[in-house]
């Protein structure tokens, strides 16, 4: 068990006042323990209190020091399938955009961060599975002006996530304590003994 020094509880406190429970990722199919990795420390950085991933590196989390170990910080819920990762996100009241690189598919700038957020990222082969796509909102994609379709799934995940944390920063959410007083405590509690 780590020292509960007050200087490490004044650090992992600071760091907790500004995690944002209802913004978040799905991550599809997600098998690269690197991308995984790479994604939960841009998660670490907005403030993303808890990913969820449907199969991830093949079933079994696994990550490596991309990671800068942010995998201690970003819980990870792991889900069955993409319906019940679906339904789960639904009955938390998250609106859900997938990634998608298709005709029809808005700016990820046109989208409200600010309300309750999922976004949906896919496999670096196949992308976002036509079944979330259909269970979706909408579609968001980040413009691609280049000669190459795609970006790395890490690298999507990362653009679209420091815009939700700059209009959550303009819209004062990083302020004050998101998190219920008693939620607040028991990851409190977990953190120390980290
Ligand atoms: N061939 C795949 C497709 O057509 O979707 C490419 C998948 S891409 C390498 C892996 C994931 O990164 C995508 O599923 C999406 O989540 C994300 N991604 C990559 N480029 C993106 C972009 N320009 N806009 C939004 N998401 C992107």
């Amino acid at each position: 068990m780590k020292e509960r020094t007050p200087e490490r509880r004044r650090r992992l406190e600071e760091v907790l006042r500004r995690r944002q429970p209802d913004l978040t990722v799905l991550l599809e199919n997600v098998h690269k323990p690197h991308n995984l990795s790479a994604i939960l420390r841009t998660c670490d950085a907005v403030g993303v209190l808890r990913v969820h991933a449907v199969n991830p590196t093949e079933g079994v989390p696994t990550f490596n020091e991309t990671s800068s170990g942010s995998h201690k910080w970003v819980y990870l819920k792991v889900h069955p399938t993409t319906e019940e990762a679906f339904q789960h996100l639904r009955e938390k009241g998250f609106q859900i955009y997938a990634t998608a690189l298709k005709e029809g598919a808005r700016s990820y700038r046109q989208v409200d961060y600010t309300k309750p957020t999922a976004i949906v990222f896919g496999a670096e082969k196949w992308g976002v599975s036509e079944q979330a796509l259909a269970l979706a909102d909408a579609l968001i994609h980040i413009p691609m002006l280049g000669m190459v379709q795609s970006l790395n799934v890490s690298v999507a995940a990362a653009v679209i996530l420091f815009e939700a944390q700059r209009q959550r920063l303009e819209a004062g959410l990083y302020d004050a304590p998101r998190l219920d007083p008693e939620l607040y405590q028991q990851i409190l509690e977990d953190w120390l003994m980290k």
